[in-house]
């Protein structure tokens, strides 16, 4: 059977600047799309025989706040199940990965504002000229603000210079955290509805090669967090960034301790179709690339 993952992070009315997230209303639209074509199952229903149509698991990455209160109001009035993942580290020690912070910051500011500011306080003379990581990003504050936060500053001076800017939009900390991910009691909440829920991360660090390592600082203390403040026993695995550039040493190397630990599978980034459980890895596509909104029917 030609079974398929889809991957969704934001869900939400796109009115921030800092980030593309898919409209509520395509959302809606493309769940109706997948409806016709697959069954939508839990992933624990994936080793359960087909019926008419093959499988489809939608799966969302990061636990931020929109896909609480968009799309698993949807997915109810559906009646669908659905994947969540949790990242711990916001939660439970407030700390937020550098991306988030200028995910936000980049939503609530003009990137002339932030690129006028970073030039005052900070050494970023050389940030021009190195930017071309950035080179999609074709208007030039922009693609200077994500070089200069994401790779040319040090990371706490990144950080510190983007919480102060949270924290001026959100008043506290703290509300930020409430207002920028889903929390425990909605996280239970979801689990009572009948919603999977799986580790993504602690810190949302991308796998850099010691896998035993990788796995007692990212994945144990998620999944400890889970059992512990959520009541769930975590079976399923979202790796942050889908493993980054060493996505296939990853794969090669973190399957057989997640197994030992008693995870039945994983969601990557890479694109296909999966059959179902038959491979621990499960290919998922990114749902820009799924109709409606793609340009062409996908196949
Ligand atoms: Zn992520």
């Amino acid at each position: 059977m030609k079974d398929i993952a889809i991957m969704y992070h934001y869900v939400q009315t796109p009115n921030l600047r800092g980030i593309v997230p898919l409209d509520p209303k395509d959302f809606e639209l493309q769940i109706e799309w997948v409806t016709k074509q697959y069954e939508v199952v839990s992933p624990d229903d994936l080793t359960k025989p087909h019926g008419q149509k093959p499988y489809c698991v939608l799966t969302f990455d990061d636990g931020t706040k929109d896909q609480y209160e968009v799309a698993f109001e949807i997915l109810q009035k559906k009646g669908l199940p659905a994947y969540f993942t949790v990242m711990s580290g916001p939660l439970e020690e407030r700390s937020v990965p550098i991306f988030h912070l200028i995910h936000t910051v980049l939503s609530y500011y003009s990137d002339e504002e932030i690129w006028e500011e970073l030039s005052t306080r900070f050494d970023v003379e050389t940030v021009p000229g190195q930017s071309n990581y950035y080179s999609y990003e074709t208007y030039l504050p922009r693609r200077y603000n994500k070089y200069a936060l994401n790779f040319h500053l040090p990371e706490q001076q990144s950080r510190e210079f983007l919480e102060e800017k949270a924290v001026s939009v959100f008043h506290s900390f703290e509300n930020f955290i409430n207002s920028y991910y889903i929390n425990e009691s909605e996280f239970i909440k979801m689990r009572q509805a009948g919603m999977t829920l799986g580790v993504h991360a602690t810190h949302h660090r991308p796998f850099i090669g010691d896998a035993q390592a990788f796995y007692d600082s990212e994945i144990e203390p998620c999944r400890q967090f889970m059992r512990e403040k959520l009541g769930v026993d975590a079976k399923w695995y979202t790796p942050a960034f889908g493993g980054g550039n060493q996505a296939e040493r990853m794969m090669k190397e973190l399957g057989g301790i997640l197994e030992h630990h008693g995870f039945v599978g994983a969601f990557t980034t890479k694109p296909g179709l999966n059959n179902g459980l038959d491979s621990f890895w499960l290919h998922r596509y990114d749902c820009i690339s799924l109709p409606p909104r793609s340009e062409v029917p996908w196949k």
